[in-house]
């Protein structure tokens, strides 16, 4: 059996630094890698409605940010299925069968989902949708046959729940479903990049992100007054590197060789960092090299968006031919699931005539 991916963003906003690090850079990596047979990556439109319900223009708007954030980061759609959730109807099929096989109670225990629901301040009335997204989540996942799904670690109890319906799925009704595995970051500080005012998740909803499209000067101005150490007060003073959101992302985005170029003085970031530790080190030359090292990696995303931005009928041509090909993929996978699950009356040439002969004989 192959080695399938897939993976893939909500449409509610551009694409951050925090998704780069998380999962985009690892796709474009895994898709040139040449070691997977497909390799699926999804606009989750369906599920950005599920807690955007009364605003379809943000979700609509983003597709095609997202999108050209891909193209951007070098996924190539000659090597790579993009494609939009709404446009494979037998996701909600998939789904809709997964819901028996979960309870609400499992459902009401995700931690990614509580702190989601707070977030949104969704207690008081949570949409079903969205309560049931891990759900969908699984159907995504299995629709392609993914056996590896390279993400964020918020997602991981997501893949323990898929996880949990292929088991279920596959004891009650016989082996069907591909049983994937998480792929996550390497690098410790990319798992869950925090945002730029030092809160533990950079995410579009906080809006506390440095987007892959910003201009140059946006950065900047983001990196410059980003939340540091808030008691490292005067240059003399000891700072600290734990939690501190300019050394994480730091620690996500520079090498050795960054310091040769932008900071000789030091030869890396550990020298860099017991600087800063034992104090005499100001954190507007960190921020300094920091914006260095992020200019670097963005500007070539920057310069190939402002290409593809030229040609955006090519990037729908892209999209739905992508999804044309997500669809029969999927149906692929949803008679296989219908088959196992005994629906496929119009098939069963044998329980017709099974039953035929039954009733002919009357011993119903
Ligand atoms: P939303 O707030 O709408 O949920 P989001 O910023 O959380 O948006 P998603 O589209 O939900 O983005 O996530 C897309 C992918 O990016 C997932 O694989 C997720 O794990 C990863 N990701 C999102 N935010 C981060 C982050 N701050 N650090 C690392 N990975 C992230
Ligand atoms: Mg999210």
């Amino acid at each position: 059996m192959g080695k399938i991916i897939l993976t893939g963003d909500r449409p509610t906003g551009r694409l951050h630094v925090g998704h780069y690090v998380g999962s985009l850079k690892r796709r474009v990596e895994l898709q040139n890698s040449g070691e997977y047979d497909e390799v699926f990556i999804m606009i989750a439109d369906a599920q950005a409605l599920t807690d955007n319900a009364d605003n379809p223009e943000k979700v609509r708007q983003n597709i095609i940010e997202v999108a050209l954030d891909y193209l951007a980061c070098g996924l190539d759609p000659k090597k790579s299925t993009l494609f939009i959730q709404s446009q494979v109807p037998e996701l909600c099929e998939l789904s809709f069968y997964y819901m028996n096989l979960v309870t609400v109670s499992r459902l009401q225990r995700n931690p990614t989902v509580k702190s989601e629901i707070q977030m949104r301040n969704f207690e008081a009335s949570i949409p079903v949708g969205f309560f049931t997204y891990p759900i969908s989540q699984a159907a995504d996942i299995t629709a392609f046959k993914a056996t590896t799904v390279p993400v964020g670690e918020d997602q991981m109890p997501m893949l323990e729940q898929t996880r949990e319906i292929v088991h279920k799925f596959n004891t009650v009704y016989g082996e069907t479903l591909t049983m994937p595995e998480i792929l996550l970051p390497d690098n410790k500080a990319c798992l869950r990049l925090p945002g730029t005012d030092g809160k533990a998740k950079m995410s579009k909803s906080l809006g506390n992100c440095i987007y892959l499209s910003d201009s140059e000067a946006d950065v900047k101005k983001k990196i410059m007054s980003m939340f540091t150490d808030p008691n490292h007060l005067r240059v003399e003073d000891p700072g600290q590197v734990e939690g501190n959101p300019v050394f994480i992302y730091l620690d996500a985005f520079c090498r050795d060789e960054h310091f040769a170029k932008y900071l000789p003085d030091y030869q890396n970031l550990d020298e860099l960092k017991a600087h800063y530790t034992r104090g005499g080190l100001g954190d507007v030359k960190v921020k300094k090299f920091l914006n260095a090292v992020l200019q670097e990696e963005l500007e070539p995303i920057r310069q190939r968006r402002k290409e593809w931005e030229k040609k955006i009928p090519e990037v729908y041509e892209i999209l739905e031919a992508g999804s044309k090909k997500a669809e029969a993929v999927a149906a692929e996978t949803l008679a296989d699931v219908k088959r196992s699950m005994k629906i496929n009356y119009f098939e069963d040439k044998e329980l017709i005539a099974e039953q035929a002969k039954r009733f002919m004989e009357g011993e119903h």
